[in-house]
């Protein structure tokens, strides 16, 4: 019987370099590693330990190392949990018309009678009036740079006539006390109804007329970006890019990614790399750094890669995030891709940008390079996570070249909506921005509505018009469980059976014990985000209730990590729960297919991509009603939705007895109704969660900007 050694020590100080950490360290809330086990946790530890004699390896997790220290970016949670009940929301709350944004400030919806006073509407400037004379007359020429780019000649966009309509009444429609919700409508206009007089006789019985479809334009869309799955991937931000990048493509899109050349990044996943530029000079406080520009495809991607010539060595550190200058590390690369857009005559169709990381794009768009003759680009922003927001010092804006302090210290722009000394970048790429998304309808609505938008929900109110959410898709080539590289046992609907093959085999790599048990996982980053206190009480109440645990994951944080640690050697001879301290994508797809339940109990979730893969792989998500999870998840035993639509389980409240609820729930239903727990399995497999349906939401945001 083999025999695992003792997992290694680690020190409470410190922590992993897994790159599982978007953001900053962040303090964990007190966690104390001596409270007792739960009783039912410390009978069965010992008791299965005795039964089956076996003992776990440690399994090469990275050793926990310390990060750099955090940057200023980290703002305070300003509310990190929901204490009231939630209403179901099921669609995005708001949504209308915006124009360019020529004038970030001019483009606002009428100030809210709070904000009057202090948020008075300057006129556009002088530079904006006369930049939009000229606009048509560059208009031509950019698309036709970007048809040449897309080798597609392409008719007139065609916009939603929803979006069309409510476009026209910009500026004059007073705002709303609530936003209304919004759909994305389907692009593809559909065709108009024959005149009556020119329809042929019911009695002929001939076939219905082929719907016309009208083509539509191929479009140009840079995304600019600090991850990228899976060459620098740290959360969901790199799966969404990696993802939709193809999804645009696969509509007949020409799609470019920009990103920075990481040290550390999988140069095994990049073929043909080569420089193809090098003479990028970026200006940078009053002088310029120079950069070279690397292109390779990423599984087919066309990626340019920025890389500094500079002795700050932005991004030869041996990690993503997680140092003291990031804010200016990403301004910097932020820039440099527009100086790089500009300097190869590039002009996109759509610039889609990425959270804090890139913020700054549409304002260095709008203020330095549509001036100077970029004026065909739009800017998509997506927001991957509220929390995290890039607030920093002016010292910023004087690196980057924006060079009026007074200008950008604007509330109505830049300025923290909490520190008025403060320059915020998520919120000047919202003011900035032709069309803000996040990660799905519900938080869209509860980071406006509900507190979650950290300190930003003024600003969302403000630009309600031009702002949605979208739920992320996920790569189908990735996680597909019936093509899966990473697992012993393909399996489908039809072919279920085979995913108890892949539980035996995940049970022998983990060394746990084969029996008729449940196995509940859990596979994230251990951010307070994530529902640290719950996952942990998952573990005990998994173990209390007769199942198997697993959990893959790490922190930044040296307390969270080490507290994980502590976990793992209480269990080291558990037969029946295996903690994995660090990030190893491979494994993740063994955890996802082997396990019969995944929990997800966050605080809060933007969109949430573990339990879309669970579901993919068969795996019932035990869940939180936030976020993303909250639309995408249908609880088994308490919705009004058709029993073939139910997927998982949900809970409310954010405590141990409303985890409870969900879990125990699942694990009954496992133990005493196997077969509707299939049948629960296949509803899971069966939704389509692809990037099918958010590719054509993009689509069509994408074409209504461009119809700005
Ligand atoms: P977030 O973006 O907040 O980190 P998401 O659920 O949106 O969370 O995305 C997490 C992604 O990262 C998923 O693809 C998940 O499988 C992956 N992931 C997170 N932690 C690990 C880990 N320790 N090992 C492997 N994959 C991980």
């Amino acid at each position: 019987m083999a025999r695992k050694p003792k997992a290694p020590t680690a020190p409470e100080s410190e922590t992993t370099k897994t790159p599982a950490n978007s953001g900053k360290p962040v303090r964990v809330p007190p966690l104390d590693p001596e409270k007792p086990a739960g009783p039912k946790m410390q009978s069965v530890g010992s008791e299965k330990a005795a039964d089956s004699g076996k003992r776990k390896p440690d399994t090469g997790s990275a050793s926990p190392e310390s990060p750099e220290s955090g940057g200023s970016e980290e703002r305070p949670a300003a509310s990190a949990g929901i204490s009231s009940p939630l209403p179901t929301v099921a669609k995005t709350p708001a949504t209308a018309p915006v124009g360019p944004a020529t004038d970030p400030v001019s483009e606002t919806s009428p100030p809210t009678p709070v904000e009057t006073a202090r948020d008075a509407v300057p006129p556009p400037t002088p530079t904006q009036a006369a930049s939009e004379q000229v606009e048509a007359e560059t208009e031509a020429a950019g698309a036709a740079d970007a048809r040449m780019e897309s080798g597609t000649a392409a008719p007139p966009t065609a916009v939603s006539p929803d979006l069309r309509g409510a476009g026209a009444a910009e500026d004059a429609v007073p705002e709303p006390p609530h936003a209304p919700e919004w759909s994305p409508p389907v692009a593809a206009e559909m065709p108009e109804a024959e005149p009556a007089e020119r329809a042929e006789p019911a009695e002929r019985a001939e076939p219905p007329p082929q719907p016309h479809i009208q083509p539509r334009p191929s479009l140009f869309v840079v995304h600019i970006t600090p991850e990228l799955a899976p060459v620098a991937k740290v959360g969901g931000l790199a799966d969404v890019v990696f993802g939709l990048g193809r999804e645009l493509e696969i509509r007949g899109n020409h799609v470019e990614i920009i990103l920075p050349k990481y040290d550390c990044m999988r140069y095994d996943h990049i073929w043909g790399l080569q420089r193809i530029f090098d003479d990028l000079w970026v200006p940078w406080y009053g002088g310029a750094i120079h950069c070279s520009v690397y292109f390779g495809f990423v599984h087919g991607r066309k990626c340019f890669f920025i890389e500094p010539h500079s002795q700050d060595n932005f991004f030869n550190r041996g990690a993503v995030y997680g140092f003291h200058d990031d804010i200016f590390r990403f301004a910097f690369f932020s820039r440099a891709a527009m100086e790089f857009l500009w300097k190869s005559g590039k002009h996109p169709d759509i610039i889609h940008c990425h959270d804090w990381q890139t913020a700054l794009v549409p304002v260095y768009l709008y203020e330095i390079y549509q001036p100077m003759g970029m004026r065909h680009p739009r800017v998509c922003f997506t927001i991957h996570n509220f929390k995290h927001q890039g607030v920093t010092g002016a010292q910023v804006l004087h690196a980057t070249g924006l060079n009026r302090p007074d200008y950008y210290f604007h509330y109505d722009r830049l300025r923290d909506n909490h520190n008025p000394h403060a320059i915020n970048l998520m919120k000047g790429g919202i003011v900035y921005a032709n069309f803000v998304t996040t990660v799905s309808p519900r938080y869209a609505m509860e980071a406006k509505d509900q507190g979650q938008g950290f300190g930003l929900e003024p600003t969302l109110h403000i630009h309600h018009m031009k702002y949605g959410g979208v739920v992320n898709g996920i790569d189908y080539d990735v996680w597909n469980p019936e093509i899966d590289p990473h697992i012993p046992v393909h399996f489908g609907v039809e072919t279920i059976e085979g995913k108890y093959a892949d539980k035996k085999a995940l049970r022998d790599r983990l060394l746990l014990a084969d029996n008729e048990k449940p196995i509940v996982s859990f596979v994230g980053r251990l951010d307070p985000q994530k529902g640290i206190e719950l996952i942990r009480h998952a573990l005990f109440y998994t173990l209390g209730q007769g199942g198997q645990f697993v959990l893959l994951g790490s922190s930044p944080d040296g307390a969270i990590n080490g507290y994980f640690w502590g976990l793992k050697r209480q269990f080291n001879d558990n037969p029946d729960c295996h903690l994995e301290i660090g990030y190893n994508e491979e494994l993740a797809h063994l955890v996802y297919a082997g396990s019969d339940i995944m929990v997800v109990p966050s605080r809060f979730e933007p969109c949430g991509l573990t339990q879309l893969i669970a579901m993919r792989y068969g795996t019932i998500p035990v869940v939180r009603e936030v976020g993303g999870l909250a639309d995408t998840v249908i609880d088994k035993d308490f919705s009004h939705r058709p029993l073939n639509e139910r997927n998982g389980y949900v809970f409310r409240d954010y405590d141990e007895r409303g985890l409870e609820s969900a879990l125990g729930r699942a694990i009954a239903c496992y133990y005493q109704y196997p077969d509707h727990f299939r049948e629960l399995m296949k509803n899971a497999m069966r939704y389509d969660y692809s990037w099918n349906h958010p590719g054509q939401d993009y689509m069509n945001i994408y074409d209504y900007i461009r119809d700005k």
